[in-house]
């Protein structure tokens, strides 16, 4: 007795690889490049896809933090009469696309741990991301990010439960969205990896000088570096220390409540 194969819920084939019903494998022109189901090793997924996922999550806090800097000096000469748009999306207004962006992919992946925490057993006892930061409407609604952080709350939350995402029903669904989400906005703002950038609008809580740099570093526990360039001062933020900075620059700007 085996076991039926569970194939990849995404319909990745093998390559090179055919069904027997597979008439166009030896054509001459346009063959069939593989067409063989590709086994599920996680749940759902084939182990492809499931790391696309895993990786997918891993970068989003990064890519947000890119998209609110891109932002960033938008906001700044917004008048503030204009924070209430801002805040509220049904009123349209003066919110910058990197913005939006980074709202998109915040909102997005706050939808699936909406779903995660109906759908787990034990859903009802777990305790949720943690919002802070996170931008709701008014009738609770997550729709995207006032502080990056957010995001990275909210992935530290999520990537443990992956693995039991990959094996449910909506596993492929997931995989696509944020796959799709991620790719198209990084294509349209690329994070230069590893490249070092000015912070806009933070004063060093040491040296109280503009003169932050922000790194990404993809794929690290601490999703960035921060770090000041001050020679005199060379402060390096913990993630608490930048929550900090970043909380009281939106105090400041009157974008909390
Ligand atoms: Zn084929
Ligand atoms: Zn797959
Ligand atoms: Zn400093």
């Amino acid at each position: 007795m085996s076991t039926p194969t569970v194939y990849c819920a995404s319909g990745c084939v093998v390559r090179g690889q055919h069904r027997q019903t597979c008439e166009t494998r030896d054509r001459e022109v346009d063959p069939c490049k593989g067409c063989l189901p590709r086994a599920a090793e996680y749940g759902n997924l084939c182990a492809f896809c499931f790391q696309r996922l895993q990786s997918d999550v891993a970068t989003a806090p990064a890519l947000v933090a890119h998209l609110r800097e891109i932002g960033e000096p938008y906001a700044q000469v917004a008048p503030p009469s204009d924070t209430r748009t801002y805040r509220d999306p049904a009123e349209g207004g003066i919110l910058h696309v990197a913005w939006g962006a980074a709202d998109e992919i915040h909102a997005d992946l706050a939808s699936w741990a909406l779903l995660i925490l109906e759908e787990h057993p034990n859903g009802s006892q777990m305790r949720g991301p943690d919002e802070t930061g996170a931008w709701h409407t008014r009738y609770g609604t997550t729709v995207g990010v006032v502080v990056a952080e957010a995001t990275v709350r909210l992935c530290t939350w999520l990537r443990p439960l992956l693995p039991w995402c990959a094996a449910q029903e909506w596993a492929a669904e997931m995989r696509r969205e944020v796959g799709a989400l991620i790719a198209t906005t990084s294509a349209r703002w690329p994070m230069q990896d590893s490249q070092a950038r000015a912070v806009v609008g933070v004063r060093c809580a040491r040296c109280g000088f503009e003169s932050l740099d922000y790194t990404p570093t993809k794929g690290a526990d601490l999703p960035f570096d921060v770090r000041c360039v001050n020679p005199e001062c060379g402060r390096i933020y913990t993630e608490a220390e930048w929550d900090a900075a970043l909380a009281k620059m939106t105090v400041e700007r009157g974008y909390v409540a």
